[in-house]
């Protein structure tokens, strides 16, 4: 847990959770860089350690794992307290699974939807009922392409990112005119350990990808990066609700 308190109020303070590796990382990155305050959590304390000497000073680590609902509100109570305030949540970390549809078990449906799904509501929970007495806030949920069209084999995925769409816009229009924004990022093929897993040895998948993506090629985490730099800017002070690809234009590939 961080000890140092904030010197300069106007500092705006963010947690992205799944920020060690990533898409997450990236986030972070861009979020560090602008003078965003941000606190990472994961699971994993070593890859936590790494990305926190690799991000800086502005880049706080907390290890814990977002599967154990019954933490959350004292986790983000401790944040509260440390900091003063939370301006953004990333909801960024999730898990997935590529499995033919009549081989998933019950169990393992019921452990992709709750990291992907119950965890969110439960931090997203916990962190509005920071920003409503703020006045202020901005949260950002990370979707899929498997919530954009049909993808085979990761029906407990499609499942979760689906939903993730929706509570984006039942959140937005119920928290919107309390001043938190709500929007989402639904981002494509992009290069990490998660689509590396999806992808390598199954060229078939990989050619699909490739060849209904217009631009080409996979994207970078940083790409992500910057677009929830921008969702989180004041320059975006106008956008709630919405669903953003950011995509290399798969989602509308041909
Ligand atoms: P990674 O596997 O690199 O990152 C996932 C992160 O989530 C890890 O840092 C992991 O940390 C954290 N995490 C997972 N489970 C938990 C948990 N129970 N508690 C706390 N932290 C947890 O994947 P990506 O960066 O690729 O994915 C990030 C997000 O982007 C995910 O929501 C994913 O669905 C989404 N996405 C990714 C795409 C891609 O092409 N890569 C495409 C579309 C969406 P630790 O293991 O230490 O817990």
């Amino acid at each position: 847990m961080p000890q140092e308190q904030i010197s300069n109020p106007a500092q705006r303070i963010a947690i992205v959770t799944g920020g060690a590796s990533g898409i997450g990382l990236a986030i972070t990155g861009k979020f560090v860089q602008a003078g965003i305050q941000t606190v990472i959590i994961g699971r994993d304390p070593e890859k936590l350690r790494v990305a926190k000497e690799k991000l800086g000073p502005l880049c706080h680590a907390i290890a814990q794992d977002l599967n154990d609902l019954a933490s959350i509100p004292a986790l983000i109570a401790r944040i509260a307290a440390q900091y003063g305030r939370i301006d953004i949540l990333v909801n960024n970390a999730g898990i997935n699974m590529k499995k033919e549809f009549a081989d998933v078990t019950d169990e393992e449906f019921e452990r992709i939807v709750h990291t992907n799904l119950h965890s969110v509501f439960a931090i997203s929970r916990e962190v509005v009922r920071i920003m409503i007495p703020q006045g202020q806030g901005n949260i950002i949920n990370i979707s899929s392409m498997a919530a954009q069209y049909g993808i085979p084999k990761v029906i407990a995925y499609t499942a979760s990112k689906s939903a993730i769409e929706g509570m984006t816009k039942a959140m937005a229009v119920e928290l919107s005119p309390m001043g938190i924004l709500v929007n989402c990022i639904a981002p494509g093929f992009i290069a990490t350990d998660m689509s590396a897993k999806a992808l390598n040895g199954d060229a078939e998948r990989k050619q699909k990808v490739f060849a209904r993506t217009p631009l080409g090629r996979l994207g970078e985490p940083a790409d992500i990066g910057d677009a929830a730099l921008f969702l989180a800017s004041p320059q975006a002070k106008y956008i709630t609700g919405v669903v953003l690809p950011i995509d290399g234009g798969n989602s509308i590939g041909f």
